[in-house]
This record gives structure tokens, C-alpha cells and sequence, in this order.
């Protein structure tokens, strides 16, 4: 007995400094904002049902969404549009359910969505033509997690207008033993904490999605890549991580031209138009919920947001607002270098030179072992591009 008592006597003294490590990661109350004036719209993108190998049906993925708080789910099954043909397409209550599609191409797994039929591609040479044919219907081609289990392998093909910055489902894989373990023995006492605790900045879609900006307008987003279906053996599974779990964790907010109206026709362009254009961000709600950021340029009269190009001119500015109730780091990045940094709710920055802007906000807690405050990823900006006057090259 006496044998076992230091090592027991180790590993309990251990588990409670993890836990207090994780605490670190717990959810922020964000405060009631007032209203900005600007109309935002949150969703959930790449979510799959039982219509391909998710663990839900259509129903309960649109009662997670409404449970989260969501204005819009994006549902993306393998190589199918087939909820699209059920009919399942439309509001349920509040929450406005769009159907997609996940296609499997050479290059990789490409989101289809907006173009309500289905595409594939033909042969080993048809990749461009699905991106195009998704394209011209007036859909939304983007790569599915570029950096995954399944990474997306051919960057010389063109028009691709989206990427996903951030996946929930690759961002578990890259972390180590230890941090898997300390998010699984302490789910059931801080779940949101343990989900935050594996997001990581993502360093090579980043830089990828920074070289591509530098041509034109790649759309980034969020995506969830939620299947509510950890396989167990034979035809059992758990569902886990549940749609509603990942729904809180990252979401993607549009800046939409006009309020949404409830007709599921229009709200479904006003959404599928900002994501087109660029204008929304990513956010890792587990944190915090990210209502009130802005990211824009000005100068003089105009005013660009995320998506958008302004002519520089002198005097031309970049504000961000963060609108969080903590302490929050924020990064502005040009063409792919870090230009500014400050601890502080806004950023003012007077531009001096032409280039790809994006903001990236993080939160800052205290970690081990310093118990130093540690950035946490929480917010990433479609840039704004600041030109001599000519438009974007690419849309
Ligand atoms: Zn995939
Ligand atoms: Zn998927």
C-alpha cells in the first residue's frame, strides 16, 4: 500500500495543475454591446448528416444550430445534394438551413455551396472545370481543411474562391499527447474549455492563404467539419464531439448588406453574397462571442470593409475593434508580416503603404508554467486590400 502512495500522490497533484492550466481556457461573458450599426449574421459551415457519414439527421442538426444560437447552418454532405432534393432547405424557426455539398476532386475535398445541384468531377484532368462550372452557377467553390488528414494538394489551379482557415476537425490532430489527454480527462468538468485549449493559430494555411491574397480574393472561412459521429465498432458510435459543441466553438460571421428579412430566398443570397465578397470573419466563439469586431479602411470619404479594396490615398487609415469584455492582443498583418501589435480593445493604424491587410485578434490568459499571459486565437479578418487605385484582379 505504502508503495503506491507517492506515485498516486503525483499523479492527482498533476492532474489538478492541468486543470488549473485548462481553467485558463474557460468561455468570457462577452458584455451586451450596444448595436454598431452594422448587420451580422453567425454560422456554422461543413456540417454533415446522415445523408453521408454525420450522425444526425437534418433535425437535429438545425435544433443544435437553433440550442447554439445561430442565424445559419451550411450543411455539406459527401458528394450528395440530396437534403437539397428532400426539401430540407429553408428556415426552421430561426435558423435558416442551407444545403451544400463536400466534393471529392483530385485535389482534394472542395465545399460546393450555393449551386442546388449536384457537381463531380470528370476524369483526372476535370478539376478546373468543377471549380469553374461551381463558379459560373454562382456558387462558392472553397478547399476543404488545405492543411488536414486530407490536405488539398494542387495550388496551380485557378479561380479558387475560398479557403478554410480555420477546421475544427484537423485542429485536434496536430496537438500532442499531452494536451489530447488534459482536454479528455477534463470535459466533463470544463467542456468548453477543453475544445478552446486545441485551437492553435493556423501557421501554414495562413501563409498560404496570405500568398494567395496578394493575387486576389480568396475568401477564408471557418468551418466546423461536424459528423456528431466518433466510431466505436461494428454499426455503434458515440456522438461526439455533438453538433451543438462545435456550433459554440467556431463560427463564421457575415457583414451583410441588409438586415435578414426571415424569406429563405433572400436571406439565403444575402448570405452566400457576403461570404462571395469576403465580407465576414472567424471566430473562435468557445471564447467569446466575437458579436462586435470590425475590421476597416478609410480614407477620407470612403470606407472599406473586409473584403473590399480602397484606393490609398494619404492619410488613409486601418481601425479595428475587437469588442471584447477582457484582455485582447491585436496583430495587423500586411502581406503576410505582422506590422502592428498592441494590447488594447482597438487599433488605429495610419497606413503608409499599399498592401493585403487582415487583423488577427487574440485572447490573452494566463498559462503554465510562467502563468505569463499566452495568446489564444480567437479572431481572423478577411483582408482588406489597399491599392494604388485599381480594383482586385481576381472575382
Ligand atoms: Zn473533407
Ligand atoms: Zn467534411
Amino acid at each position: 500500500m505504502g508503495n503506491f502512495r507517492i506515485p498516486v500522490i503525483v499523479l492527482l497533484l498533476a492532474l489538478l495543475i492541468s486543470g488549473i492550466d485548462l481553467w485558463q481556457e474557460r468561455p468570457r461573458l462577452s458584455l451586451p454591446l450596444p448595436p454598431d450599426g452594422r448587420d451580422r449574421s453567425v454560422g456554422a459551415i461543413h456540417v454533415h448528416s446522415i445523408y453521408s457519414d454525420g450522425g444526425g439527421t437534418i433535425q437535429d442538426i438545425r435544433d443544435a444550430a437553433r440550442r447554439a444560437g445561430l442565424d445559419f447552418v451550411i450543411i455539406t454532405d459527401h458528394s450528395t445534394i440530396q437534403p437539397f432534393l428532400n426539401g430540407k432547405q429553408g428556415y426552421a424557426e430561426s435558423v435558416l438551413v442551407l444545403i451544400g455539398e463536400e466534393v471529392n476532386t483530385s485535389a482534394g475535398h472542395l465545399l460546393a455551396l450555393g449551386v442546388d445541384r449536384h457537381v463531380h468531377q470528370r476524369g483526372p484532368t476535370g478539376l478546373q472545370a468543377v471549380i469553374d462550372t461551381i463558379r459560373a452557377a454562382g456558387g462558392l467553390g472553397i478547399a476543404a481543411h488545405p492543411d488536414g488528414r486530407r490536405p488539398w494538394l494542387d495550388w496551380s489551379v485557378a479561380r479558387l474562391q475560398g479557403l478554410e482557415i480555420l477546421n475544427a476537425d484537423s485542429e485536434w490532430r496536430n496537438d500532442d499527447l499531452f494536451e489530447l489527454v488534459r482536454a479528455l480527462v477534463w470535459y466533463s468538468v470544463f467542456p468548453d474549455a477543453s475544445f478552446n485549449s486545441l485551437m492553435d493559430r493556423p501557421e501554414a494555411v495562413l501563409r498560404r492563404w496570405d500568398a494567395l491574397s496578394r493575387q486576389g480574393r480568396v475568401v477564408g472561412i471557418g468551418s466546423v467539419d461536424a459528423h456528431a459521429r466518433l466510431p466505436l465498432w461494428g454499426n455503434r458510435f458515440l456522438p461526439f464531439p455533438s453538433y451543438e459543441r462545435l456550433f459554440r466553438l467556431l463560427r463564421t460571421y457575415v457583414i451583410t448588406s441588409r438586415p435578414l428579412t426571415g424569406s429563405a430566398t433572400t436571406d439565403r443570397a444575402t448570405i452566400l453574397d457576403a461570404l462571395r465578397a469576403g465580407h465576414c470573419y472567424i471566430a473562435v466563439d468557445g471564447y467569446e462571442r466575437a458579436s462586435r469586431f470590425t475590421f476597416e479602411a478609410m480614407n477620407g470619404g470612403t470606407t472599406a470593409g473586409m473584403g473590399d479594396s480602397l484606393a490609398y490615398r494619404p492619410g488613409s487609415r486601418l481601425r479595428i475593434r475587437a469588442g471584447s469584455s477582457g484582455r485582447v492582443l491585436i496583430r495587423l498583418v500586411r502581406d503576410g508580416v505582422t506590422v502592428a501589435e498592441t494590447i488594447a480593445d482597438e487599433m488605429d493604424y495610419p497606413v503608409t503603404a499599399t498592401g493585403v491587410y487582415r487583423a488577427e485578434v487574440y485572447q490573452l490568459r494566463r498559462r503554465l508554467p510562467l502563468w505569463r499571459e499566452t495568446p489564444r486565437p480567437w479572431v481572423f479578418s478577411n483582408p482588406i486590400w489597399v491599392t494604388h487605385g485599381f480594383p482586385l484582379s481576381r472575382e
